[in-house]
């Protein structure tokens, strides 16, 4: 028989999974029952939309069964199954979010976190059992196979008999070591144990023969062990229950069940709607970004059932992109079984669904600003710029929804602000929300163009994501104050007439104009600073792009070579401006020297490149010559 061997990176995880000293080897069967209750439901649906099919609820169950002597735990369920090709594709590698992760190397030195993290699904039987055996027959099929494994040496797959439609899982569970036992999984007490633990609210029965004793026949003082089947989870499915009985462990249980991420979320949702529209829903908000969250890969959606029947995995329609993080279910009563994905869409009821539940994830965010900002920054660092995004992405259509939950970072608090929070501390006589964008904080804080605004003691927002500013493009006013950047060439701000800067403007005008025409195509115009205290100069800008907006947008692949509109402005109290007075009836050579330096210089802050670098660092050669 054909040994098949397991993808690499399947391999190497399996080999961690068997040598694991993980402590919570229990999971495996949390795992396996999860996949048998997704089987079932795949066959459940089928049964309940094709009406060639008869349909009788008793044929859905899962079956567990133990054999102590020979140590096997059996898992059987009456699921869709799987044929020779779907075993050899689904068993033969680990599941694709797994697989990614592992090659990135660095997360490879927490064996613990790795298990623990992203759900191992199947490969977990390896935990426990020294050899697993996957019967399965898939549903429409004649021929039915044997998976087996011992682990890392690979597989095999050969036609073996089952009758009906469905899956074994059969386990052959490792024997004791000096160090580690694992009889508990063949303890019928422990194995039902954990079913309430993880699996209690699988809406299939679970079913197990259970021992017991009676008195003989005949006897008043003589036992015998007899067994009886018996249903050992509850079938209730968590979302259906009542919230005061329900803990945090067990919606964390249910996370994890479902695969709904390998972090702890940050919070849970549970709403049982009535009214114009009913529904259940669990919701998480998640504290990580899976690794895919910002790329095009990144799915997003809520499981979706109809009384308690699963229709998709992953409906879109529920949730608006800005909201892509959040994970979970939505189960209602007013949706129809039949309802094809196209008509889905539009169904008033879904959509009816969806606004409710879009209201919900927004004040259940708010609380959170309000009542755990610790808890409420961890989830805006993972996913605030997906809420920027939102602004943007909706042309400001959204503002009412997400103005209230963004956040950036405070030039005064020195940690992330609200919008409100902002307007709140502003002073009478400040007429903008001032905001400076830049790569980081750091480098904001020495932004020259900061200091004039800093000086008036306002406060200022830092823009280090590139959809900060065009967010803020989208949202224009806050509670009607208008957005400004410190580099904008009218700041908005009054000055005092003693101000020297002010006052000597006019006799510098046509140095200025001198200065703008060598730097005819670069600047639209160059003038006195009034913001600037102790650098020599600094750029400004007019119109709609921002000096940040043409940096983001001469990165992206289709670069339109757009450019900000730049002023070049000069503070006139700087010991710079007085050598470059001297020089400018003088030589006229050495005042187009010291205008082109005094620009690159001005770029070079901004972090923007110098267009000439060679021709930059002769000019520099030239002056310390
Ligand atoms: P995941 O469940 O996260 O996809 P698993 O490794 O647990 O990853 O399972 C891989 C795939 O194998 C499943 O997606 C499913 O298609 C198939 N599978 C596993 N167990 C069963 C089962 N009992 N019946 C039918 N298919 C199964």
């Amino acid at each position: 028989m054909n040994k098949r061997q397991f993808k690499s990176e399947s391999k190497r995880l399996l080999e961690m999974m068997i040598n694991s000293i993980y402590t919570h080897r229990e999971i495996f069967l949390r795992e396996l029952i999860s996949n048998a209750s997704d089987a079932i439901d795949k066959m459940y649906y089928k049964a309940l939309t094709d009406e060639s099919l008869t349909f009788n609820k008793e044929d859905y169950f899962i079956k567990i069964h133990i054999d102590k002597e020979n140590r096997i735990l059996k898992i059987s369920d009456t699921g869709i199954g799987m044929t020779k090709e779907e075993l050899d594709d689904n068993l033969g590698v680990i599941a694709q979010s797994g697989s990614t992760i592992f090659k990135e190397e660095n997360q490879l030195t927490d064996e613990i976190d790795i298990i623990g993290q992203f759900g191992v699904g199947f490969y977990s039987a390896f935990m426990v059992a020294r050899n697993v055996k996957v019967i399965s027959k898939a549903f429409g099929s004649q021929d039915s196979y044997k998976w087996e494994s011992e682990g890392v040496e690979g597989y095999s797959i050969e036609p073996w008999e089952r009758e009906a439609v469905g899956t074994d899982i059969i386990l052959a569970i490792k024997d004791n070591t000096d160090d580690e036992t694992y009889d508990e999984f063949l303890d019928e007490y422990r194995i039902r144990e954990l079913v309430k633990k993880y699996s209690d609210f699988i809406r299939y029965p679970i079913k197990m023969n259970m021992t017991r004793h009676r008195l003989k026949e005949g006897s008043d003082n003589e036992y015998e062990d007899y067994t009886e089947e018996q249903i050992i989870n509850s079938m209730v499915p968590i979302w259906k229950k009542n919230k005061n009985e329900l803990t945090t462990e067990d919606y964390e249980n249910f996370y994890n069940e479902k695969h709904y991420g390998f972090d702890k979320p940050i919070k849970h949702l549970h709403i049982s709607a009535e009214g114009t529209v009913s529904y259940n829903s669990i919701m998480f908000i998640p504290e990580k970004a899976p690794f895919d969250f910002y790329t095009k890969e990144y799915e997003k959606g809520l499981e979706l059932y109809s009384k308690g029947v699963l229709i998709m995995n992953k409906c879109p329609d529920l949730l608006p992109d800005y909201f892509s993080f959040v994970k979970g279910m939505a189960d209602s009563e007013d949706l129809s079984l039949n309802i094809s994905r196209e008509i889905l869409q539009h169904d008033r009821q879904l959509k009816l669904i969806a606004n409710s539940i879009k209201a919900k994830i927004k004040s259940e965010l708010e609380n959170l600003i309000r009542d755990d900002r610790e808890k409420y920054e961890k989830f805006y660092t993972s996913f605030g710029r997906q809420l920027k995004f939102g602004i943007y992405n909706d042309y400001g259509t959204s503002n009412d929804i997400l103005q209230d939950l963004i956040m950036f970072y405070s030039s005064k608090e020195k940690k992330l602000v609200t919008l409100a929070e902002y307007v709140s501390r502003m002073p009478d006589e400040q007429k903008y929300i001032y905001y400076a964008s830049g790569e980081s904080n750091d480098r904001i804080d020495k932004m020259p163009q900061t200091e004039l605004v800093a000086d008036k003691g306002y406060e200022i927002l830092y823009f280090t994501d590139d959809v900060d500013e065009f967010a803020i493009k989208m949202l224009r006013v806050y509670k009607d104050k208008e957005f400004k950047s410190v580099a904008s060439g009218d700041l908005g701000i009054d000055f005092d007439e003693d101000d020297a800067s002010s006052t000597d403007v006019e006799e510098n005008i046509q140095l200025f104009n001198k200065m703008a025409e060598v730097l005819s195509d670069k600047v639209k115009e160059v003038r006195a600073s009034k913001r600037l205290k102790h650098h020599p100069v600094c750029l400004a800008n007019e119109g709609d792009i921002s000096v940040e907006m043409e940096k983001i947008l001469s990165s992206m692949p289709n670069n339109q070579n757009v450019k900000a509109e730049k002023i070049l402005e000069i503070n006139t109290n700087h010991e710079i401006f007085k050598s470059l007075k001297a020089v400018s009836d003088t030589d006229s050579d050495k005042f187009n020297l010291y205008t082109k330096l005094l620009y690159n210089q001005a770029l070079l802050i901004d972090g923007l490149p110098i267009e000439d670098p060679v021709e930059f660092a002769n000019d520099i050669c030239r002056i310390m010559a």
